[in-house]
């Protein structure tokens, strides 16, 4: 199978473009982030408190199960059996999600679907540590990135687009303090694999990056 990881901060536009970039080249695209936001969202209705490791290890029952549909070719993560795919969205399991994801058994808990999925299909997974801990061995790893501005103005976008009723302000604020959870935490920062290719998508359009990526990817899979 070919795997390939694409990482990188919030709002770089990883999903965008990889689900794209995933359509061209006939792969399935996995967005792992759906992943941690559906147990911070979990964690968050149980009334947890997210920031308290031992908390949130709490909630991952056996009674708890996170899955990944694929509904007509798109992603749909389901929650004990209910689609929880726009739930996921909101600042609030954003960060519950970026919480949840500091924790050890929280990723221990995803690695194994993570792992299989990659097994099992010809795909472009993105997340933030895909290519140095989920699949080391991907054969294209890809680290993309872009300015905080230019990313929480798409974040902004994107919300408004979803008719959320959120300030900019909020959202740069938000993306800052995920940036800084994500690249300081113990477990899996997020940080490029030392063979990841740096790509960098500020002031480029959504068509640019993708043809980009897809290109990027194609010069750099096996064939
Ligand atoms: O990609 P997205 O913004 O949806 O991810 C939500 C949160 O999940 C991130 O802020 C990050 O903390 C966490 N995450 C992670 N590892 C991944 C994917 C996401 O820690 N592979």
């Amino acid at each position: 199978m070919i795997n390939v990881a694409i990482d990188g901060p919030a709002g770089a536009g990883k999903s965008s473009i990889s689900r794209r970039a995933a359509a061209t080249l006939g792969f399935i695209y996995i967005d792992t982030g759906a992943l941690y936001r559906t147990v911070g969202l979990h964690a968050l209705r149980l009334g947890a408190d997210v920031k308290d490791p031992a908390a949130v290890e709490a909630c991952l029952t056996g009674d708890l199960h996170v899955e990944l549909r694929f509904v007509n070719g798109e992603q749909r993560m389901f929650l004990n059996g209910e689609d929880v795919s726009d739930a996921i969205r909101t600042p609030e399991a954003s960060l519950a999600a970026s919480a949840v994801s500091a924790v050890p058994a929280v990723r221990a808990y995803l690695f194994d679907l993570q792992k299989q999925l990659a097994h099992e299909n010809n795909c472009i997974m993105d997340g933030r540590d895909i290519g140095t801990v989920v699949l080391p061995d991907a054969q294209v790893k890809i680290f993309l990135t872009a300015s905080p501005e230019a990313r929480a103005e798409r974040r902004y976008e994107e919300l408004l687009g979803k008719g959320m009723d959120v300030k900019f302000e909020d959202v740069l604020a938000d993306m800052i303090q995920r940036d800084y959870n994500d690249s300081h935490r113990a477990i899996a920062p997020l940080k490029p694999a030392d063979d990841a290719i740096l790509l960098d998508t500020s002031g480029n359009t959504l068509e640019q990056s993708v043809e980009l990526v897809t290109r990027t990817i194609r010069e750099n899979m096996p064939r």
